[in-house]
């Protein structure tokens, strides 16, 4: 047995440790190296005692210890410390060695680091980790992309340790050139904010309009998690509502209500304003986390703006219903309106982005994971070019039968004065993009009154543009 190691991680942190572990576990060789060496001597003496680790204490020692062409993961504090190690690592490897960044990076900075890295002679892949530290210890969710050549290397250490379909396919495939696998990490996570929010505006609607206690609301959530809602979003919340600390009290209501964000949802919202393409749910659902977090400000409204709402008169069980059809339909809006980024930022880009692989990647081992995906993974597989989730026969027919029960729940919501900005987004995205006309017309016009922008008409060809003299006499 050679006495190399198969493969090398840097940063031993929560995630770090954890992949570390999982590699291990599935039969390689870990070379570990930490910036603060204490770490790796805790880690050694600890969880990795007995184990098939080499320790490492600088990173000529730890670049030493790898078999060619190494393959060395890096774990680190995302942003700047990437771009240190990455300098300091170059100068220590040579031609063909493969320097992995599985943090949560911005996919411009991969890109960026992937022409460098290249040029210098090594391969460079920026890959999506999800799952948290249990993923990243049991089976992520893995989404690889940077410098094609690196692929054939990292393949078999990768799928087996990523997370797996209920049928047995690794949750990790090749996402494409350069920035393509963190691009696709960052839409996940993206959809991850749209995924929670739509599931506390439903919170939000059973508890203040239906009044529903936590224990109603968990066996609610237990019953939608055995059909279509079926994820770990709603596993989890299932489990929080039901969840006593040990006075008997729900957590739950002991938590403040000021969200956190570190920004990956936010870097989703901007990438689709640069593209130009709606994603409203996602956007709301950033800006909910904003507006939750000015606790004190919204505290001090509260005694100053009271709602003119009507009292819920509507059948009880009916709402609960019109709440899951409400979820269910803004999932697929939330989710065609990823795709839609995804394939414009493919085109920005240059990316041959699998978007059926995207969806198995996602149907496992990530925070995203639900049996939705396999539907999603199914659409593409008819089509592979599928313009749009909505106009897949299945979403297309999902949407339909649920959308009575979708404004239903809304008007429900918005009557009784509970926020619901990403329900309402995506009813009025899907509104917008079934609309054959929309004012835009009007809005042409304003513009070309003010400024002269020009219009095109109804009435002559697209690309003709005219221009009216609007006080005057036309
Ligand atoms: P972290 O808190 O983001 O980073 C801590 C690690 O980075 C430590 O090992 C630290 O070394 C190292 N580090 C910081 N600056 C460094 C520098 N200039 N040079 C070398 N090493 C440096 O750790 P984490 O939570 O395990 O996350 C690691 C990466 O995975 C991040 O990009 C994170 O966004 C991403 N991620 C995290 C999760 C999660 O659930 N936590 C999930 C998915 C992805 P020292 O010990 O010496 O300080």
């Amino acid at each position: 047995m050679s006495e190399f190691a198969d493969v090398g991680l840097i940063g031993l942190a929560v995630m770090g440790e954890n992949l570390a572990l999982n590699m291990e576990s599935r039969g390689f060789r870990v070379a570990v190296f930490n910036r603060t060496t204490a770490r790796v001597d805790d880690f050694i003496q600890g969880r990795a005692k007995g184990k098939r680790f080499i320790g490492t204490h600088d990173l000529k020692e730890f670049v030493g210890s790898l078999q060619k062409p190494r393959k060395i993961v890096m774990l680190v504090k995302a942003g700047a410390a990437v771009d240190q190690l990455i300098d300091q690592l170059l100068p220590l490897l040579e031609r063909g060695d493969i320097l992995i960044d599985g943090g949560n990076s911005l996919f411009t900075d991969t890109i960026r680091r992937t022409k460098r890295v290249e040029e210098s002679g090594m391969l460079f892949v920026g890959s999506g980790v999800s799952g948290g530290e249990e993923g990243a210890l049991h089976g992520p969710s893995l989404m690889p992309g940077g410098s094609a050549a690196a692929w054939p290397h990292i393949k078999p250490i990768f799928q087996a340790i990523a997370a797996r379909t209920p049928d047995g396919e690794p949750c990790c495939d090749w996402m494409g050139e350069n920035g393509a696998g963190h691009f696709v990490k960052m839409v996940h996570n993206g959809i991850e904010y749209g995924d929670i929010q739509l599931i506390c505006e439903t919170y939000d609607v059973m508890k203040r309009v239906l009044g529903m206690s936590n224990a109603e609301m968990r066996d609610v959530f237990a019953e939608w998690n055995s059909a279509e809602l079926d994820s770990y979003l709603i596993e989890i919340t299932r489990d929080i509502l039901g969840f006593v600390d040990k006075n008997g009290e729900a957590t739950v209501d002991k938590i403040l209500d000021a969200a956190g964000q570190k920004g990956t949802g936010k870097w989703t919202v901007i990438e689709s304003l640069d593209e130009g393409t709606p994603l409203t749910l996602i956007g709301e659902a950033v800006f909910a986390r904003a507006l939750s977090a000015a606790k004190e400000e919204r505290v001090n409204a509260s005694k100053q703006l009271k709602p003119v709402v009507s009292e819920f008169k509507g059948e009880r069980k009916q709402l609960i219903d019109d709440l899951r059809q409400a979820l269910y339909a803004s999932k697929i809006i939330s989710y065609a309106q990823g795709y839609q980024l995804m394939r414009a930022a493919a085109k920005t880009y240059q990316w041959n982005l699998n978007y059926g692989g995207i969806a198995l990647v996602w149907r496992a081992g990530c925070i995203i994971r639900s049996a939705f995906l396999g539907d999603i993974k199914k659409a593409f597989q008819r089509d592979p070019q599928l313009v749009n989730l909505l106009l897949d026969p299945f979403f297309r027919d999902a949407v339909s039968t649920r959308q009575a029960g979708w404004r239903r729940a809304i008007v429900a919501a918005v009557q009784s004065g509970i926020p619901v900005p990403c329900m309402s987004a995506a009813l009025s995205y899907f509104d917008g993009y079934r609309a054959e006309r929309l004012p835009a017309n009007l809005l042409q016009a304003q513009r070309d009154f003010f400024g002269a922008h020009t219009y095109e008409r109804i009435d002559q060809p697209r690309g003709q543009f005219f221009h009216t003299d609007w006080t005057g006499h036309g």
